[in-house]
């Protein structure tokens, strides 16, 4: 036998003498690498011991095993086991602890004496005790030896076979998804199996699974909901052949992914007569001490008031916990709440976005959840909030995560806006980030605060994201983090007055403005073109929709076409602006407000019929709500068919010129206000920009069109006309600034060309025009010079863009019209493409109908909904006495 640490003398404060850990995972490195760094002057040795053969690896992202990286790549931070005080011990379990003697035994029968002793043992992979189990072809999906396993049994056994595996996963959880997808990869075909009746059942409420549920169908994988696993046949090779379900269905396969929940590996502590709790795992304390004060226990063995984590924030939040008690400190666990990410989950090579925190079923009594959903786009988005619509206490999002990243860290604090806004297409509220309170908690996996982050920058000399990531450890885990990570560090750059990187996202290492440049000169007409040229991998949330944009503003191609349509926004999806009952707006364009009693009486002819509401919006048009998908083609055939074009109040791009009545007929006009404000709506109609832009023409300075209100604002003098940009309503009013004065009218619109065309190159994504100017350089005294006196020489250029743009341009919707393959697309359930949503009810309000709230009386029809007799109010009655 050997006796790996040496006898050493009596242990003090701050000097735990030998540290003995059992189990060398994820939370085992946490505590060395904690040792290292806190504990440079005490006088200590630790010895770790782990029964896999590996270096302690990065279980989190064990999938990226399929993408190539081995053992050695997956190993975490090994430069900790090369410190002369840490000894590492692979491929040897230990089989039994000796409390009395102080030292444990290992298999090899190796005894190692300790002063402390840290359980990290982590989590086995259970499976329920299905007959079949042990056939070759169904695995786990936990360690480097199940991947393994699983990647070499599918090779073989397709060689054997000669054609692709049929697999299944049992369990929807987001191990279970992470292992369909990674059957995918390796070429077999996936079906999950969920007992629950939805997929991450623990993490998302049902609207959240439920689109999850379209979103991994759409990748080509089955998913079986409510119900099981409930036993395994042998194909006549003996290998697994047939999974049979408890609803008696059967599934042939070739390959069974198990992953149907962990359980703590709580034998040793169990065996040596430590308190272990009623559903397992070894119990411990706030410090994590556990029923032996020598002995301590920490990840997913561990178990604080009646819980084993199975994540790896809270094992490494008491890794630091147990440091900090052997080297003398006070600290005390404390349960962080948890959101959830899910990752190695690709379509197309694409993320699938799935991520919740805190409340997501609004438990909390008086919570209220604001939602928006968008069947098109495949997207669901929830946020729970305290009853006075303050406090965030929860949120669920599929297809699009990006705001899981910003709001998590915001979890038990005020909002700071209408939680609406945040969840609205074109995301109004400003994202809570840079302003971030130091105490908040940015990176839970490694328990790293704002204030941690920005002290990395100010006190610890930090220049990078990269450097913050490895100085405090945040964003080095799931990742999830990083989004709002890199918010922060280059705010705190910037403020320090260091340059920092404005890559768009992982996929291309330059701003739009750049991408823009490159796509413009290279004349680059698709995604999959440009990301050849500029970016890596196949793009992302962020970066599609900016390609997408920026094709349009070139002018390439409809936005429905094969090729563009999965880049779109959810708006641009329909060609219409989504309510919140999934319905859609019609809003036809009327250029100055001017409209026939022709053009008037279809627009009425339309609404009767569709029983569309129907108003005069803020932009002087008459827009329609309440239009389900598959009425949207019918609908703007009538209007088109009368000489009308889309208003395009859903897109990214001009909205609408408002106009004041002007000299036509006001005493004060001095110009022709409502003649300017036709030719431009005219002019700049479908112009594609970072984000949409609305312009006001007033007929004199009395402003009735509030222009300056506006992205562009033309004001008329007795010389001609004024133009003010970057106006702003909205969350952030901005008044315009004069741009130039007293323009003829052909000097006006070349001015106003080159401003939108240098803003549609230069801007950021979704940067509108207020924050542009705001942002530009030198403001708006520079940006005259550039604009009207050309000093860079660009104004020829920019004119010419916009020249091009008019002569090409063509009305989305009579496009759309013309093509089968683009009206395809308008279907609300695609194997029942003429059945409206069930869900929609409608309740009649002055004349017209609203969507009804729960127990009002209501019809899913809104043309009989209007028709409905409700009981008067109260001060009708009385104002009728
Ligand atoms: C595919 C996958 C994806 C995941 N994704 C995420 C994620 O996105 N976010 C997240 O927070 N968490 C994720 N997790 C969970 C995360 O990996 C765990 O929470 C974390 O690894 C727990 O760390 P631990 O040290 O407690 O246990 P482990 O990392 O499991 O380490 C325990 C080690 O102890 C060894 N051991 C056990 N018994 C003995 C013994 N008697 N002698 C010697 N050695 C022993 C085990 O073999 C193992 O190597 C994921 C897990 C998997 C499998
Ligand atoms: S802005 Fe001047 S011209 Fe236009 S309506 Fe008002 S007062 Fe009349």
């Amino acid at each position: 036998m050997t006796v790996v640490s040496p006898v050493r003398p009596a242990v003090g404060p701050n000097d735990p003498g030998r540290v003995v850990v059992v189990g060398a995972g994820m939370v085992a490195h946490r505590v060395v690498e904690q040792m290292l760094a806190r504990g440079e002057a005490a006088a200590w040795e630790i010895t770790v011991l782990g029964d896999e053969p590996y270096l302690p690896y990065d279980r989190v992202h064990l999938s990226e095993f399929f993408d190539g990286r081995d053992a050695d790549a997956l190993a975490m931070g090994p430069s900790v086991w090369d410190d002369a005080r840490v000894t590492l011990r692979t491929g040897d379990a230990v089989a039994s602890i000796d409390r009395d003697a102080q030292e444990i035994l290992t298999r090899a029968g190796v005894r190692v004496p300790y002063d402390n002793l840290v359980l990290a043992t982590g989590s086995w992979a259970w499976t329920p005790r299905t007959t079949g189990i042990e056939l070759p072809g169904v695995v786990s999906y936990r360690t480097l030896d199940d991947v393994t396993a699983l990647r070499d049994w599918i090779s073989a056994r397709e060689q054997q076979l000669g054609r692709p595996l049929r697999g299944a996963v049992v369990g929807g959880g987001v191990l279970g998804l992470e292992a369909a997808s990674a059957l995918q990869r390796l070429g077999a075909h996936a079906t999950v199996v969920e007992f629950a009746d939805r997929l991450m059942s623990v993490q998302l409420d049902e609207g959240g699974g439920e689109t999850l549920r379209v979103r991994i169908a759409d990748m080509g994988v089955d998913v079986r909901l409510g119900t099981g696993a409930t036993r395994l046949v042998a194909a006549p090779d003996g290998a697994v052949g047939l999974l049979v379900l408890s609803d008696g269905s059967t599934l042939d396969v070739d390959v069974v992914v198990f992953s149907t929940g962990i359980r703590p590996r709580d034998r040793l502590a169990r065996e040596s007569g430590l308190a272990i709790g009623e559903r397992g795992g070894v119990v411990v304390g706030p410090t994590c001490r556990t029923s032996d004060p020598l002995v301590w226990a920490v990840g997913e063995v561990a178990s604080y008031e009646g819980v084993c984590a199975g994540l790896v924030a809270p094992g490494n939040a008491q890794a630091d916990v147990v440091v900090d008690q052997l080297l003398g400190g006070t600290s005390e666990y404390a349960p962080a709440p948890e959101g959830t990410k899910l990752k190695g989950v690709l379509h197309d090579g694409v993320p699938v976005e799935a991520a919740s925190f805190g409340d997501v079923n609004a438990l909390t009594p008086g919570a209220l959840e604001v939602t928006f959903a968008d069947p098109v786009a495949k997207t669901y988005k929830k946020l729970v909030v305290s009853d006075d619509a303050r406090t965030l206490l929860g949120g669920v999002f599929v297809g699009d995560a990006a705001l899981y990243s910003s709001l998590r860290p915001m979890l038990g604090r005020n909002l700071g806006a209408d939680p609406s806004a945040f969840l609205a297409p074109e995301g109004g509220a400003a994202v809570p980030s840079a302003d971030l309170p130091d105490d908040v908690v940015v990176c839970s996996c490694a328990n790293v605060t704002a204030g941690t982050v920005r002290g990395a920058v100010t006190e610890h000399g930090c220049t990078s994201v990269a450097d913050v990531k490895k100085c405090t450890k945040a964003g080095t885990v799931c990742g999830s983090c990083v989004p709002l990570l890199t918010k922060l560090v280059n705010t705190q750059l910037e403020a320090s007055g260091v340059e920092v990187s404005h890559a768009m996202c992982e996929h291309f290492a330059m701003t739009r403005a750049e991408l823009f440049a490159l796509v413009r000169a290279e004349g680059l007409r698709t995604f999959t073109e440009v990301v050849a040229a500029h970016g890596t991998g196949r793009g992302c949330v962020v970066c599609k929709p900016v390609v997408a944009s920026i094709l349009s503003s070139l002018g390439v191609g409809h936005v429905l076409d094969r090729a563009n349509a999965p880049l779109q926004d959810t708006n641009d999806h329909a060609l219409a602006n989504m309510q919140k009952d999934g319905t859609y707006s019609v809003i036809p364009r009327i250029p100055g407000g001017e409209i026939t009693p022709e053009k008037l009486a279809v627009i009425a002819d339309v609404a009767r019929e569709y029983g569309l509401y129907t108003r005069i919006t803020g932009a002087q048009r008459i827009g329609m709500f309440g239009a389900r998908l598959e009425q949207l083609p019918q609908i703007w055939k009538r209007l088109v068919d009368a000489g009308m074009e889309s208003g395009q109040a859903y897109g990214k791009s001009l909205r609408a010129v408002k106009s004041c009545v002007g000299q036509s007929w006001c005493r004060f006009g001095v110009q022709d206000s409502v003649g300017m404000g036709v030719q431009l709506e005219l002019r700049y109609r479908g112009l594609r920009a970072p984000h949409k832009f609305k312009v006001g023409v007033s007929g004199c300075a009395r402003e009735c069109a509030e222009a300056r209100g506006k992205d562009v604002g033309v004001i008329a003098t007795e010389r001609g006309w004024n133009v003010y940009v970057g106006g702003n309503g909205g969350f952030t009013p901005r008044h315009a600034e004069l741009l130039a004065e007293d323009l003829d009218d052909g000097m006006l619109l070349r001015v106003i060309d080159r401003f939108l065309a240098y803003y549609i190159r230069s801007a950021d994504r979704l940067q509108r025009t207020a924050p542009w100017v705001a942002d530009y350089p030198g403001g708006i005294v520079e940006l005259r010079k550039v604009l009207v006196d050309d000093t860079l020489g660009i104004c020829a250029d920019l004119e010419a863009s916009i020249a091009e743009h008019v002569e090409g341009y063509e009305d989305e919707w009579a496009a759309t019209l013309a093509d089968p393959a683009r009206l395809a697309r308008f279907a609300s359930f695609v194997n029942a493409p003429d059945t409206p949503d069930p869900d929609l009810a409608y309740t009649p309000e002055r004349g017209q109908v609203r969507p009804a709230r729960p127990g009002e009386a209501s019809d899913p029809n809104p043309v009989i909904a209007r028709t409905i007799a409700v009981r008067p109010s109260d001060v009708e009655l009385e104002d009728a006495l």
